[in-house]
C-alpha cells in the first residue's frame, strides 16, 4: 500500500518514511503544502498523512478540503501541535478521517494507519486471507494451509495489495503505482520478477494457483 506524507519538519517526515517502510509500505514524501498538493492530487495514493501548519499556499486543511472536492476520497490522518476542540473539529470537517496530535508515539501513528487502511473497516480484516492463503498485516506472517511462508518486504507488499483487491485483475502499471513509492527503481519486467518470486512461494509448493496471469494486461489473484 502507497502512503503519502506531508510534513515540513525534515525530521519528523523522514522518521515516519523510515518507520512506514520498515511496515512494507511504499512511501513518499512531501515537504511542503503546494508539492504536497500536488502529489496528493495526481498520484494515486492509499493513505495520506498530512500535517496542518506547512509552508506554501496550501495548508493541511486546505490541501484536504481539495482533494474532498475533487472525489480523492482516501484515508487521510492529520497531524497538528494544536490540540484544541476547535482545531480537531476543523480537520474532521474539512475531510479528515482522523487526527494525531504532536508529539505522538511511532506505535500509535501506526495503528491509526492500519485502522485507516482497513476502511471501510467491516469489510477489511487485519489478517487477509483467499483459499487457506493467510496474511496478517499486524504481525506480518505469512501462511499457506498452515505452512509458514517467509516473504521480503517487496513481496509482502505486494501480496499484501493483491490480497485487498483479490478477484480484481491489477494492471502492471496499478500493482507499481500501489506498491513502490516515486523515486524507486522500476525496470520494464519489475512486476514480472516480484510476481515470479512470490509465485516460487505461495503457489508452486501447492496444488492450486492463486496468482493468475490476465494476458496482455496484469495479474489476478483468485482461489
Ligand atoms: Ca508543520
Amino acid at each position: 500500500m502507497r502512503i503519502l506524507i506531508i510534513e515540513d519538519e525534515q525530521k519528523i517526515a523522514r522518521a515516519l518514511k523510515k518507520l512506514l517502510e520498515n511496515e512494507t509500505y511504499a512511501v513518499d514524501v512531501a515537504y511542503d503544502g503546494d508539492e504536497g498538493y500536488a502529489m496528493a492530487t495526481t498520484e494515486p495514493y492509499d493513505v495520506a498523512i498530512i500535517d496542518r501548519m506547512l509552508p506554501g499556499e496550501y495548508d493541511g486543511i486546505a490541501i484536504i478540503k481539495e482533494m474532498r472536492q475533487q472525489k480523492i476520497n482516501i484515508p487521510v490522518l492529520l497531524l497538528t501541535a494544536l490540540g484544541s476542540v476547535q482545531d480537531k473539529t476543523e480537520g474532521l470537517d474539512a475531510g479528515a478521517d482522523d487526527y494525531l496530535v504532536k508529539p505522538f508515539a511511532l506505535e500509535e501513528l501506526l495503528a491509526r494507519v492500519r485502522a485507516l487502511l482497513r476502511r471501510p473497516a467491516e469489510h477489511q480484516p487485519s489478517v487477509l486471507e483467499v483459499d487457506g492463503l493467510k496474511l496478517d498485516t499486524v504481525t506480518f506472517n505469512v501462511t499457506r494451509s498452515g505452512k509458514p511462508i517467509s516473504l521480503t518486504h517487496k513481496e509482502f507488499a505486494l501480496l499484501e495489495y493483491m490480497l485487498r483487491n483479490q478477484g480484481r485483475p491489477l494492471s502492471k502499471d496499478t500493482i507499481i503505482s500501489h506498491v513502490w513509492d516515486y523515486d524507486a527503481d522500476i525496470l520494464p519486467n519489475t512486476v514480472e520478477v516480484y510476481i515470479k518470486y512470490l509465485r516460487t512461494k505461495i503457489d508452486a509448493p501447492f496444488k492450486k494457483p492463486l496468482i493468475h496471469t490476465v494476458r496482455g494486461f496484469g495479474y489476478k489473484l483468485e482461489a
